[in-house]
Order: C-alpha cells, then sequence, then structure tokens
C-alpha cells in the first residue's frame, strides 16, 4: 500500500493551516505552522496567484492529506460518493469520517490519524468482536469499535491512549474508557463534521 513518507508538517505549512497530523506536536509551540511563517520551500514566503483552480486545488489537497490519503484512494471515495443518494460533498466527508482508522483515532485511541492506522493495520483493532487490519474499513451505525484484550497492553497503544485522552469525542460516537471500547451511535450530520473543510470547492474541482 503506497503511502506519503515526507515530512507531514510540510504539508500543513503548504495548506497554510493545521492539519493536526503530528498527535501530541501539534498542540504545542513546536507546532511548524506557529513557528515559521509561509509555505514550504524556497519559494514558499513568495507572493502567490489564486485561481478558482488554485482555491479549489488546495481544498482537495487539505482534505486529502488531513485523512491521509493518497489520490487514486480519494478520488475512489469521491466517485463512491457521487454516486449516493445525499449531497456529494456531505457524502464524501461522511465516508472518510466512517473510516476504520479515523474512528480510532476520533475515539482518541490513537494520538493522530497515521498512528491510528498503524494501530488498525498491526491487528489491535475489533470490529464487532472480530479483528480488522484494513484502514479503510467502512464503520456504520451500531458498530464497536474496541481494543483487542491482548494489545491493550502494548507500549504503542498505552502511549497513544494517552496522549489523546484529552480529546473531545464526537457527538455521533461514544466511548467506555474503562472497557476502551467505543460504539457508532450514527452516521455523522454535515454539523458534526469539521467545519472548516469547503467540500463544494472538491465537488467543482472534480466537476471540470
Ligand atoms: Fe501540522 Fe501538527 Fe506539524 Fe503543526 S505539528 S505543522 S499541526 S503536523
Amino acid at each position: 500500500m503506497a503511502r506519503y513518507c515526507g515530512s507531514v508538517c510540510r504539508l500543513c505549512r503548504r495548506e497554510g493551516e493545521k492539519l493536526f497530523l503530528k498527535g501530541d506536536r501539534c498542540y504545542t509551540g513546536k507546532c511548524a505552522v506557529e513557528k515559521r511563517e509561509g509555505g514550504p520551500g524556497q519559494h514558499g514566503r513568495g507572493r502567490q496567484a489564486f485561481s478558482n483552480f488554485k482555491i479549489q486545488l488546495r481544498e482537495k489537497q487539505k482534505v486529502k492529506r488531513s485523512y491521509g490519503l493518497l489520490e487514486a484512494r480519494f478520488r475512489a471515495t469521491f466517485d463512491k460518493a457521487a454516486t449516493a443518494k445525499g449531497v456529494t460533498g456531505t457524502e464524501l466527508l461522511v465516508l472518510l469520517e466512517r473510516r476504520l482508522d479515523n474512528i480510532v483515532y476520533r475515539l482518541g485511541l490513537g494520538s493522530s490519524r497515521r498512528q491510528a492506522r498503524q494501530i488498525v493495520t498491526h491487528g489491535h483493532v475489533l470490529v464487532n468482536g472480530k479483528r480488522v487490519s484494513v484502514p479503510s474499513y467502512s464503520v456504520s451505525p451500531g458498530d464497536v469499535v474496541e481494543v483487542a484484550e491482548k494489545s491493550k497492553k502494548n507500549p504503542l497503544v498505552i502511549a497513544a491512549m494517552e496522549s489523546a485522552r484529552s480529546r473531545v469525542i464526537p457527538e455521533w460516537l461514544s466511548l467506555d474508557q474503562q472497557a476502551v471500547r467505543g460504539t457508532v451511535n450514527s452516521v455523522p450530520t454535515r454539523e458534526q463534521l469539521p467545519p472548516s473543510f469547503r467540500e463544494q470547492l472538491i465537488v467543482e474541482l472534480y466537476s471540470r
């Protein structure tokens, strides 16, 4: 499975805002967006011209990078959203939120989506009692997502849960902290999705 192996802070600097890709560090003064002005690279501080296309492209890149996807997977998710009954942009965000790696992150069982993905691929997560090691697995309302009994003592999992303890869990999920078990209460509504995403721009971009 292909994945981005470069500096994730560089991605935030490119988008000009925090994408929270690095766990704890994102909430400290060490965050590269706070420490360094402008985009990455030699011309990062230069004047930038913004065409409609560029604005749409940057929004797509921001959402794609926030969820840690590469273009092919993101495009495939968009195509699936386009065939769904609802508003395509909202359906896209809902599909991204329903990914198992995102659920593990949202439940605070991983300090970042990248770490949540690692926890899933290493087989530490059960869905409805069965081990699922596919980060793109799409959860449904009523599904129970938990850390496997043996994995509760795994240092990676313990550190991830510790660092994410203060994170607020969205209303459409619930967590039993004692049992390290989360439940998907419902599919998120647009109001429960990240307000900073302008998904309509992504729809416009892919409709060109
Ligand atoms: Fe982005 Fe986090 Fe790096 Fe800040 S510390 S630039 S939010 S990944």
